[in-house]
């Protein structure tokens, strides 16, 4: 949720989408993480990822959260498969704020042709605004490691 969001008490959208309380149809649920396609694709194959209780972004992850990061992928992967892509070849990743615009975690799952160069750079690993699932775990190991140096 944006600050804009609990000023006007606007809840969550993606929350929403998970409770079924929007048209947007779930391509998968269970009890940890729902999958739905993105309003607006960048590609052939634009599915959001998410978990189903509200995880704020990429910023509030601890190691702990790591199992559910990988589920999240791995659900990326099969539904690529699913749909005829070659995960090597597509996109998976998070937007790290402040390059985010929806404040409840997402893996972006995108396969198949861009819709434009812009979209391509939008959606690049290996860019500062966006992560893949290695770069976010070595990340986190990282901030565990400072932590864990800072008591002692
Ligand atoms: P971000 O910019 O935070 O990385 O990605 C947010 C994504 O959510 C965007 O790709 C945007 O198109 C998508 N999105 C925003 N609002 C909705 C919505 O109401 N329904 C669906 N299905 N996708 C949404
Ligand atoms: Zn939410």
């Amino acid at each position: 949720m944006t600050i804009i969001d609990k000023i006007l008490c606007r809840p969550c959208i993606f929350c929403a989408i998970v409770e079924g309380s929007t048209p947007t149809t779930l391509i998968y649920k269970d009890d940890e993480i729902a999958a739905f396609n993105d309003i607006n694709p960048a590609a052939e194959t634009h599915i959001l990822i998410v978990p189903v209780d509200h995880v704020k972004s990429v910023k509030t992850l601890t190691t702990d959260h790591i199992p559910l990061l990988e589920k999240m992928h791995q659900k990326g992967i099969d539904l690529l498969k699913e749909r005829g892509h070659d995960p090597e070849q597509s996109r998976l990743g998070f937007h790290v704020p402040p390059f985010n615009t929806v404040d409840h975690l997402h893996l972006h799952v995108v396969g198949g042709a861009m819709k434009s160069n812009f979209r391509k750079l939008k959606y690049e690993t290996g860019r500062m605004w966006y992560m893949d699932l290695t770069q976010l775990q070595a990340n986190l190991d990282k901030k565990r490691r400072l932590q864990e140096g800072a008591r002692l």
